[in-house]
């Protein structure tokens, strides 16, 4: 079924039963990978906060979570490059095995900008686990991309997490906007 948010109209894209699915997949992954490392995950909020949950769930090593927060669209359904760095994170990576968790990568810009940061600070290894990416839209080549949710068109997507105008993040699916 279509949900109106806002001004928007938005079809469905990817069930809720879908996104278990592969997140359960990623966790499998991720732990056959991280035995006997103890990772932290970092989320990025605010996008990050289902598919982090979700994903932790389903993680059966020894792991610590943590958040930061990075803004850059403001409200609007385009990217922007300025980033705002809202929370920092406030621990001790030294050392440590890092796994970022995205909701999206867009043109990438801000992974770009959070993996430099973090990798000033010296840890262990970082790599990168987003649910969805925009092949099309990318403009940053980003090694430490190792886990992708699903590949989706260059489109504006809402729910499980992700907002428009900071509403439609409780969804507990995603769906896309209708085009005009
Ligand atoms: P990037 O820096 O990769 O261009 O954009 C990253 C951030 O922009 C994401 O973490 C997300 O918060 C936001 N973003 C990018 N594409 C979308 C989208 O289709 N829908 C929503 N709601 N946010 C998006
Ligand atoms: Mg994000
Ligand atoms: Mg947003």
């Amino acid at each position: 079924m279509n949900v109106k948010i806002a001004d928007l109209e938005f079809e469905p894209l990817l069930s809720a039963e879908v996104i278990q699915t592969r997140v359960k997949e990623i966790a499998a992954k991720i732990n056959t990978d991280y035995k006997d490392k103890t990772p932290i995950f970092v989320g990025v909020l605010n996008g990050c906060f289902m598919f982090m949950a979700d994903l932790v769930k389903n993680i059966t090593v020894p792991c610590e979570t943590a958040f930061t927060k990075l803004s850059s669209y403001h409200g609007s359904t385009t990217s922007t490059r300025h980033i705002q760095n809202d929370l920092d994170l406030l621990i001790d990576i030294s050392n440590r095995h890092i796994i970022l968790v995205e909701d999206i990568v867009d043109t990438g810009n801000t992974l770009d900008y959070l993996v430099a940061l973090l990798q000033s600070r010296g840890p262990a290894s970082i790599t990168v686990c987003a649910l969805l990416l925009k092949p099309d839209a990318v403009e940053f080549s980003i090694e430490e991309l190792k886990h992708v949710g699903f590949q989706i068109a260059n489109e504006f997507v809402v729910g499980y997490g992700l907002d428009y105008m900071e509403l439609g993040r409780n969804l507990n699916g995603i769906y896309k906007r209708v085009s005009a």
